[in-house]
Order: structure tokens, then C-alpha cells, then sequence
């Protein structure tokens, strides 16, 4: 069977590719030049081998027109500040006196000016970092890294497109400099930018390049008419430069909405668009903006941030509807590789059986390869693949692991009770205060301790079977004894264990928990040289055992303090892993939640007063659009609820939240119903608690008076003048003194000193309350 327009021979494509490395071949040479073991020639060489080697794999898998540009020694929105001069003037001198070290400079800060800001791509786990811009920003075009990777690839004899972060996106997800008002819109500088990005694409087409893609992410988020006006007067005016390549807008992570009629009429020659998950609504609002007349759109039909086999059959369908809409179309991943890691088949430890449902970088290229080649010359010419496919995916539907009956019947049986506790917070914290007899503004610790480099030798020792499981177990009870009893004497009110058993947390859960895969190679970048494994949630969740049970009662076992047992909440277990894509994310949720739900129940059986739930990415899986908010909240709060609901009044459940901007969750965090909860606010100082007192929110809090993300001790006045902040908005009866986060990246020498200020300060602050009968 053949169709008129599949038969113009449709292209796979993809956006970027992991940067690293087979072997993180890539952190290894940048992390040896911060070192001073690898000179600049040698980081340079192992670039330009990583990148080869990754086109030439993209090249042999057939895919026909590889990204370039998309590489980056430390980020790719860094590159971009780069490309267009907008270096800060604290880094200017650096930059000039070396581009490379001036680079690492923006990117990590030296001993005397500070990096730039990093935060959160999008939703996803990559960081990148914020541009920082002002009215006095002068725009410089620096093409030259863009065009000597396309000359890379040309030399290699392949077809190349250069992938860049479009203009609109730049100045959407920059900040105002340091300095400048905060009131600085930096979109108010695309006149200045538009040029620059002109004069890149003229070099760019000199080179050689006939595409050039630019990605327009922030489109699919909220956008006002100005912003959407100023999104069409960019596109007009690239699209009428005469020295240009043809440009191909991309958008991902969620359909464009209101931006998608606006690209559409814009004189671009291309849109690529995402039709994967909530993204798919991009089909229908593409048929009532009339398609793309002469246009390409390349389609990401596969998605391009899970881990799992594509739907072949779906897809080619999606595909099929598109070619009525568009002059010719391409097949591609939804985003860039970068978020997925490189090879599944370098997974030898994860059951054949299961291990077919997993795509990786490698196997989604292939499958982007075959659905081109369906696609052009019919189905037929990919029988095999489709069969080989379907039995994979009727393996998956089937199996025990994805479908376990005692997990599901559990779920089904879950009531509104169940996510309730027995008895309103007023009367809990009654019985609480009965049971725990704490004194006013209480201190405590978010749960972790100092990560010595003694405790990763052990653990590495274990997993390489140097040293043996008891002596593993003696060494992290010596550890326990140490942070105990150093709790004690510095008089903390409540104690944690200090989590010396845990690398990482959503890891030492998921390695616990049946349904959840681990992977020894599936790294994926995190933020510049940091790379991350994050388990994947395969199947449904079950707690065979116990999982904190031994370390807490261990603990509890050498004070007569309560020690707080400490859980990573079900929202974070799955922000933090690579999820299921075949069951709502809420049904993931609630399995996981009822798995920890056990867990609080056997803690608070063997005694625990007080359990902390952490929930530190509660914010940062909020929906790119608002629209999407209540939904995935009413899931979220409910998950956390349903793992702490069974606990007894008189068990005090703490709850802890990081990296800043609650205000869009505040309703979200009072849902949570948890007795205490901890806030990252140091730096924000304490505007988390002044918030909180607004909303009129009822239970206790302790809003983090310690900075942990500095090296810094904060000395005793400055914890004891954050805490009477504190007490401006939440009265001493439910105000808790403790640190932002946890403490396993600092040293114990800072450690220990912050804590003793911080118990002072509490104990200043107290005793100049005013007495009450
Ligand atoms: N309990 C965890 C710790 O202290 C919390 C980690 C986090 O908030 N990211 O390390
Ligand atoms: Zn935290």
C-alpha cells in the first residue's frame, strides 16, 4: 500500500543525543580539565570524538539529518549566552582572558565572583543556566562553535541541522542581572537579540547549512498576547531575512495551545511539533489552525523522555493523519534524547523479558528509523518490526510484574477515609504535645547527616564484595551512634539517624520496593558534569519488608529522644524515577503511597513519635500550564495523605519541602494535612513563613534558618534574627527551628558548628518569649 505524499520520502530526525558517552567519557575529561589533568586540547579532542561517534551512530541507525550544536561541555542554554554575547559583567574579565576557563566560570563561579543561577529546564531533571540580562545588555553574535560542529559533521559527508534555542525561549527563561530591577522584562530585548540570531543563521547557511532548527519550549507554557505578539514579530522578521537557511521552529513537553496558529502563520518553513502524552491535542489544534500548507512539520511521535518502547502501530497512525495536514512529513522523538539514557542494551542485569520494553537514546533512533521507513513505503516494508513490536508490548500489558492482583484489588479498595486521618489537626496536635512534651520552637534536623567519603568507601566496598554485610551494617550503626550522640550533647528536641545508609534516597527506596528496575548505566545529565541513574517505576508496587525499619529503631534504641523516621513521599518516588506511561501517573501514586503507608504503620508500631515524609519535588512536577494545576495537585496531595493517613493522632507527621517558590502551592501544602512542616527559606529569608501566615495556613512549621547549600556557618544572631523573622508570621506555639535540607553534602566541621549556633539561637529566642501561665 502506498500513499501520494509518503511516497516524498519521509526523514527521521532527531533534536540532540546524549552528550556523555558510552562510558561518561565526557565528565570524566571536563571534570580532568577542572583538575588540571587534561589540558584544553585534550577536552577539546574527546568532544569532537563524543560528537562524532554520536552522529556516526545516529548516521548508521539511518537516521538522515543529525543535530548539531546540541552538544555542550556544560549546558546548552549557557551556549546560547555565549552565542549571543550576553556574558555578565563579573565574568567578562575571565571570558577574556580564556573562553574556555571563562565559560566554567560562568557556569561554576571562582573563588571571587559567583555563577550564574541554575534551575530546572522545563519539567524535566536538567538543569540549566539562567541568563542574566538588563536594559544595558549589547547583543554580540559569536557563531563560531555552531558553525565549526556543523563543519564536523559536513566533513563526515552528513546531512547536519544545526539546533539552537530560539529567541523567544532565551529571553523567556532569562533573569534581570544583578542589579537591575526586578521589574525588567527581558523580552523587551528581542529587537537587539533578533539581529544577532540573523547574523548566526546568515553564517550558519554559509557553511552550509540548508535547516537550521530553533527550539521555542517556552511556547507551550501560559502564554500572554504580548508575549505571543512578540513570538509572531520574531518569527516575521527571521522569515524575511533573504540570507537565511530554511528555519524549522521547535516546541516540546506539551502542545503549543494558543502559540501553535501563531507559528503556523509565521513565514518559517517548518514546525516541530510533540504528539506524545497531553501533547497529542497539538493534532487537533493543527487541523483547526488549517495544517501547514507548504510547510514541513517534523512530527515527535515517540516520546523522547521515558524510557519505554514506542507504540509502532499508534504512531504510524498519528503519522498517517499528519501527511493530510502538512507538505511533507518527518518522524521524530518528541525533545531531545538528553533526557533519556544512552543504551538499554547495555543493561545485562535487567531480565531479557523486561528488558525488551525499554527504549533508551539508541533504541528510540531505530524506532524513529523504522516509522520513516513505514511511513514512505508502506507497512509493509516494516512487517517485522510491527510484529516484533506488538508481541513486545502485549509481553509488557501481560505481565505479572505490570499487573499484580493483590496491588491492584488494594488501590481499588482505597476510600477517602483512607487518606484521612482519624482525627482533625487541633485535636492531633493535643495529643501530640501530650505525648512529645516539647518545648517552644523546638529544634530538629531535615533527616540527613554528612556524607563522609568513609561511608561511600563502605558502601562501593559492599557492592564490590571487598567487605561483607555485617561489617557494612557495624559501620553504618558506628555512624548512627555517632550522629546520635552528637544530637545529643549539641540538644537537639528531635533526632534523626542521619540517613548514612542512603546514597540516594528515591534509590534506596526503589532498590526496596518490587516493581522498580534498576539500571547500571542509565545515566542522564542532571546539570553540567552531574549525571544521574534514576530507577525505573516498571511495574506495581509492593514492600516485601520493611524498609527503614532496622536504622530507625536502631537509632531510637540509644536515646530517649524521639528520633524521627524519615520517608521519601510518593510524588518524589516518581518525580525522581523514570515512571510507567501505561496507567495514570495517580494510580503509580497511589500504589507507592500504600506501600509507604506500611511503612509509617510498622515504624509507628515499634514506637516512632514522630515520621517525616519528604515531598521536596511536590512543586517541581507541576504542569507546564495552569490548566493542568488542580488535577495533578488533587493526585499529588492525596497520594501524600493516603501514605500518612493511617497513623495514630499522637504520631506527629512531618513533611519537607526544597528549592523555593511555594507561593503557587500553598492550598497544595495545606492539603497535605501534615502536623509539621519544613521549608527551604534561609535565603528567601523566611518569605515562605509570611506566605504561609497569609494563606491562613493552621499547622506547624519550620521554616529553614540554616542555608545548607553554602559552605557558610551562619553565626548565632544571624539564625536567632531569622527565627524572630519567623515568629512575625507564625506564633511560637507551631514554629520549628531547623535547617533548609538535609546536610549529606556538607562537611561535619560546618556541620557541627551551624547546628550548635542554630540550637543557641533557638534557646535565645525562647527564653525572651514572653512568659505564658
Ligand atoms: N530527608 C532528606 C535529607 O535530609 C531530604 C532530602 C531533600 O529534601 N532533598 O537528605
Ligand atoms: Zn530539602
Amino acid at each position: 500500500m502506498t500513499s501520494k505524499s509518503a511516497a516524498a520520502a519521509a526523514r527521521a530526525t532527531v533534536y540532540g543525543y546524549p552528550r556523555q558517552g558510552q562510558n561518561r567519557e565526557l565528565k570524566k575529561a571536563v571534570e580532568g580539565y577542572w583538575k588540571g589533568r587534561v589540558d584544553a586540547g585534550e577536552l577539546r579532542r574527546t568532544a569532537a570524538e563524543l560528537r562524532a561517534a554520536a552522529w556516526r551512530r545516529l548516521a548508521e541507525a539511518g537516521v538522515d539529518e543529525v543535530p548539531t550544536g546540541d552538544f555542550s561541555y556544560y549546558d546548552h542554554v549557557l551556549d546560547t549566552s555565549v552565542m549571543v554575547g550576553a556574558i555578565p559583567a563579573r565574568h567578562r574579565a575571565a571570558v577574556e582572558a580564556d573562553a574556555l576557563d571563562g565559560y566554567f566560570a560562568m557556569a561554576r563561579g571562582t573563588q571571587d565572583v559567583a555563577p550564574l543561577e541554575m534551575t530546572k529546564w522545563f519539567d524535566t531533571n536538567y538543569h540549566y543556566l539562567v541568563p542574566e540580562l538588563g536594559p544595558d545588555t549589547v547583543f554580540t553574535a559569536d557563531s563560531t562553535r555552531q558553525v565549526a560542529e556543523f563543519a564536523e559533521a559536513a566533513a563526515l559527508g552528513l546531512t547536519a541541522r544545526p539546533v539552537l534555542v530560539g529567541p523567544v525561549t532565551y529571553l523567556l527563561l532569562a533573569k534581570p542581572a544583578p542589579g537591575v530591577t526586578a521589574g525588567f522584562d527581558p523580552l523587551t530585548l528581542l529587537d537587539r537579540l533578533l539581529p544577532v540570531y540573523a547574523e548566526v543563521l546568515a553564517d550558519l547557511r554559509a557553511a552550509g547549512a540548508e535547516w537550521v532548527q530553533l527550539d521555542e519550549p517556552a511556547l507551550v507554557q501560559d502564554r500572554t498576547p504580548a508575549e505571543l505578539n512578540a513570538t509572531a514579530r520574531a518569527y516575521r522578521e527571521l522569515g524575511a531575512l533573504t540570507d537565511r537557511p530554511r528555519l524549522l521552529v521547535a516546541s516540546y513537553f506539551d502542545r503549543l495551545g494558543a502559540a501553535l496558529p501563531v507559528l503556523a502563520k509565521a513565514p518559517v518553513d517548518g514546525l516541530a511539533l510533540d504528539f506524545t502524552g497531553p501533547a497529542a491535542a497539538n493534532l487537533d489544534d493543527l487541523a483547526a489552525a488549517g495544517g501547514l500548507p507548504g510547510k514541513r512539520l517534523v512530527a515527535g511521535v515517540v516520546d523522547g523522555r521515558n524510557v519505554w518502547i514506542n507504540d509502532l502501530t499508534a504512531s504510524l497512525k498519528t503519522l498517517a493523519t499528519l501527511l493530510g495536514l502538512a507538505d511533507r512529513v518527518d518522524v521524530a522523538a518528541s525533545c531531545s534524547l538528553l533526557h533519556v539514557p544512552l543504551d538499554a542494551t547495555a543493561e545485562r542485569d535487567i531480565d531479557p523479558r523486561i528488558a525488551r520494553w525499554l527504549a533508551f537514546a539508541r533504541q528510540k533512533t531505530a524506532e524513529l528509523v523504522t516509522l520513516a521507513r513505514g511511513l514512505t513505503k508502506g507497512t509493509g516494508a516494516i512487517a517485522a518490526e510491527l510484529a516484533a513490536n506488538r508481541a513486545d508490548l502485549a509481553s509488557r500489558a501481560g505481565s505479572a510484574l505490570t499487573h499484580d492482583p493483590a496491588v491492584r484489588a488494594r488501590t481499588a479498595a482505597v476510600t477517602d477515609a483512607d487518606a484521612r486521618r482519624s482525627l482533625p489537626y487541633p485535636d492531633r496536635a493535643a495529643a501530640q504535645r501530650a505525648r512529645l512534651g516539647l518545648p517552644l520552637l523546638p529544634t530538629t534536623t531535615i533527616g540527613s547527616f554528612p556524607q563522609t567519603g568513609e561511608l561511600r568507601a563502605a558502601r562501593a566496598g559492599l557492592r564490590a564484595g571487598r567487605i561483607d554485610t555485617a561489617t557494612y551494617e557495624r559501620r553504618i550503626e558506628a555512624e548512627i551512634r555517632e550522629v546520635i550522640s552528637f544530637q545529643e550533647k549539641t540538644g537537639i528536641d528531635v533526632l534523626v539517624h542521619g540517613e548514612p545508609e542512603r546514597n540516594d534516597m528515591v534509590q534506596y527506596f526503589a532498590e526496596q520496593l518490587t516493581g522498580y528496575l534498576a539500571t547500571r548505566h542509565g545515566w542522564v545529565q542532571s546539570y553540567g558534569t552531574r549525571y544521574v541513574r534514576p530507577p525505573i517505576l516498571a511495574g506495581d508496587i509492593s514492600r516485601p519488608e520493611p524498609m527503614t525499619l532496622r536504622w530507625t529503631s536502631f537509632a531510637q534504641s540509644l536515646t530517649d529522644r524521639p528520633v524521627k523516621g524519615m520517608l521519601t513521599g510518593p510524588v518524589t518516588m516518581l518525580a525522581w524515577s523514570f515512571v510507567r506511561d501505561d496507567q495514570p501517573l495517580g494510580e503509580t501514586a497511589r500504589q507507592v503511597a500504600l506501600a509507604l503507608r506500611d511503612e509509617v504503620d510498622d515504624l509507628a508500631t515499634a514506637g516512632s513519635a514522630v515520621i517525616q515524609v519528604d515531598e521536596p519535588a511536590l512543586r517541581e512536577t507541576l504542569p507546564l500550564r495552569a490548566a493542568g494545576h488542580a488535577a495533578y495537585l488533587a493526585w499529588a496531595t492525596e497520594a501524600f495523605r493516603l501514605s500518612t493517613g493511617g497513623a495514630a493522632p499522637d504520631v506527629q507527621i512531618h513533611t519537607h519541602m526544597c528549592y523555593a517558590e511555594f507561593g503557587d502551592i500553598l492550598r497544595a501544602i495545606d492539603d497535605l494535612d501534615a502536623d509539621v512542616i519544613s521549608l527551604e527559606a534561609a535565603r528567601s529569608h523566611m518569605q515562605v513563613a509570611g506566605e504561609l501566615a497569609t494563606a491562613g495556613y493552621p499547622r506547624e512549621v519550620g521554616p529553614g534558618v540554616y542555608d545548607i547549600h553554602s559552605p557558610r556557618v551562619p553565626d548565632t544572631a544571624e539564625a536567632a534574627a531569622l527565627l524572630r523573622k519567623g515568629l512575625e508570621a507564625i506564633p511560637a506555639e507551631r514554629l520549628w527551628v531547623n535547617p533548609d535540607c538535609g546536610l549529606k553534602t556538607r562537611g561535619w566541621p560546618e556541620v557541627r558548628e551551624s547546628l550548635e549556633h542554630l540550637v543557641t539561637a533557638a534557646r535565645e529566642v525562647r527564653d525572651g518569649l514572653p512568659t505564658t501561665s
